[in-house]
């Protein structure tokens, strides 16, 4: 006979939370007043603040500062249990879902589940090119790249081949959306700023800075006026934007693209490569997906009703990068109210006296983006409201110290950032032969 499933005791209304990212998390804590009792299951045991995962990558503030102890932040909150698994199966009709940790494996049954598990890097079918070109999802993969990148500085500094040093100080970055762009701004300030004249054998703004996208224009979402504006900026810095540039392979030294309008082919050699060109939903949604009898997209986004359940399962809510709902970005706003959405609807229906009645739809408010290019410059875009350079930085800055978890972490990073903008230097430069081979071994 099958194993019991797992259920908190006292018999309340137990509510199942899987991914404790800005939408699963913010779930939980706004179900913090209601009769339930709620277990939230994340492979990961901390909440990753991923808008400032390029400045882990990059040096700028620690990963600590970003990805702040699941735990420690429900610590206050008696009716949630955290459980420090991953997710392998989902049974909509059972009401369970089953975790594994190494040789721990439970099975909790459910009365409400929100399924919040994210999105990962897409490879679009080339999941080869992971091996040479990772991308920037969690904080392991920040880490690698941050060793990555200072790793390749430091062996350009041992070589005497000109060629060598020019592959070595060669970095090449693919898809230039938020990240992307976030990302190569930081490279080269690394390069004409912290690092600038800290080597005897070269001077690190000699490094090449490639940015490649598919698309005709930098930033897509942000429309043409800002996307020339970052494009600039980047230019400005040494970055060698190419764009129409669709990539086609991708090795060990460099990558290879083909010119969407020329047709032409062009091989960039290059040591350091960067993916972050697409995303695919956590595949939880296409396990839901197939059992609720709805479609997902090519993104793997699940189809979702208008009140964020799936199909017939009125118990069963889908939220944040995972959902494919009037065209809603993958971005954290949208899992933050999808997160409220959800908790709202549950404790609704676990409360005698509320009034709320049938299923609500949910309701997007767009608060806009920002993304940053380089220090003191970015582009915000709200509405139809555009606005770029200092102040825009200057939002950038304030918004997102505001959603950081913790006061300990604003207090650091408001540290950190004063350092790196008002000194060449940045305090967390350091690297570990474990960061940069750690993946590819365990994956052998
Ligand atoms: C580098 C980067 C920069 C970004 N910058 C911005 C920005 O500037 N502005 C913006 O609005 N958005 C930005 N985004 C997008 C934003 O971070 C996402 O839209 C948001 O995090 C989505 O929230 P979520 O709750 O759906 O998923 P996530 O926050 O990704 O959380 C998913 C959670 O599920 C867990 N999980 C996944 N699978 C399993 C499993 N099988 N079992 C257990 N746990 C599992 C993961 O560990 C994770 O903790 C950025 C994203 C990245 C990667």
């Amino acid at each position: 006979m099958a194993d019991t499933p797992f259920r908190p005791n006292g018999g309340r209304h137990h509510v199942v939370v899987i991914g404790a990212g800005f939408g699963g998390l913010n779930a939980v804590e706004k179900l913090k007043g209601a009769d339930v009792d709620i277990t939230l299951i994340d492979r990961q045991n901390h909440h990753l603040f991923q808008p400032m995962l390029y400045q882990v990558t990059t040096g700028i503030v620690s990963a600590g500062e970003v990805a702040p102890s699941t735990r420690q932040i429900l610590r206050g909150q008696d009716n949630a249990n955290f459980v420090n698994a991953e997710v392998t199966d989902i049974n909509l009709e059972a009401k369970t879902v089953t975790a594994v940790s190494d040789d721990f494996t439970r099975t909790y049954g459910f009365d409400s589940l929100i399924v919040a598990a994210g999105a990962g890097q897409s490879y679009f079918g080339n999941d080869h090119f992971a091996e040479f070109a990772p991308g920037m999802k969690t904080l392991d993969d920040a880490l690698e790249l941050r060793s990555r990148i200072i790793g390749a500085f430091e062996k350009a500094e041992l070589t005497d081949d000109p060629a060598e040093r020019e592959r070595l100080l060669s970095f090449i970055i693919v898809g230039a959306g938020p990240t992307g762009v976030e990302l190569t701004g930081q490279i080269a300030e690394l390069a004409n700023r912290t690092l600038r004249d800290g080597f005897s054998n070269y001077g690190a703004s000699s490094a090449k800075i490639y940015l490649l996208d598919g698309a005709p224009q930098v930033l897509p979402p942000f429309g043409k006026r800002l996307g020339r504006k970052a494009q600039r900026t980047l230019e400005k810095l040494g970055v060698d934007v190419r764009l129409n540039a669709m990539v086609t392979d991708v090795t060990a030294d460099a990558v290879t693209y083909k010119h969407m309008k020329t047709e032409e082919e062009v091989t960039l050699e290059g040591a350091t490569k960067i993916w972050s060109a697409g995303v695919s939903a956590s595949p939880l949604g296409k396990m839901v997906a197939d059992q609720a009898g709805v479609e997902v997209d090519r993104a793997g986004r699940v189809s979702v009703n208008p009140d964020l359940t799936v199909g017939e399962y009125s118990n069963v809510y889908v939220l944040g990068d995972m959902i494919n709902l009037d065209r809603l970005p993958g971005v954290a706003q949208v899992a933050l109210q999808t997160g409220a959405h959800a908790a709202k609807l549950i404790a609704a229906k676990v409360d005698e006296d509320s009034e709320q009645d049938g299923a609500e739809a949910f309701d997007y408010f767009d608060k806009g983006s920002m993304a940053i290019i380089s220090r003191g410059n970015a582009v915000v875009k709200i509405g139809k409201t555009e606005f770029s350079g200092f102040p825009a930085w200057l939002a950038w800055l304030g918004l997102h110290v505001t959603y950081l978890v913790g006061f300990r972490n604003r207090a650091l990073t408001l540290i950190n950032w004063g350092v790196n903008a008002f000194s060449r230097n940045r305090g967390n430069m350091e690297i570990t032969k474990q960061q940069r081979d750690a993946r590819l071994a365990l994956e052998d």
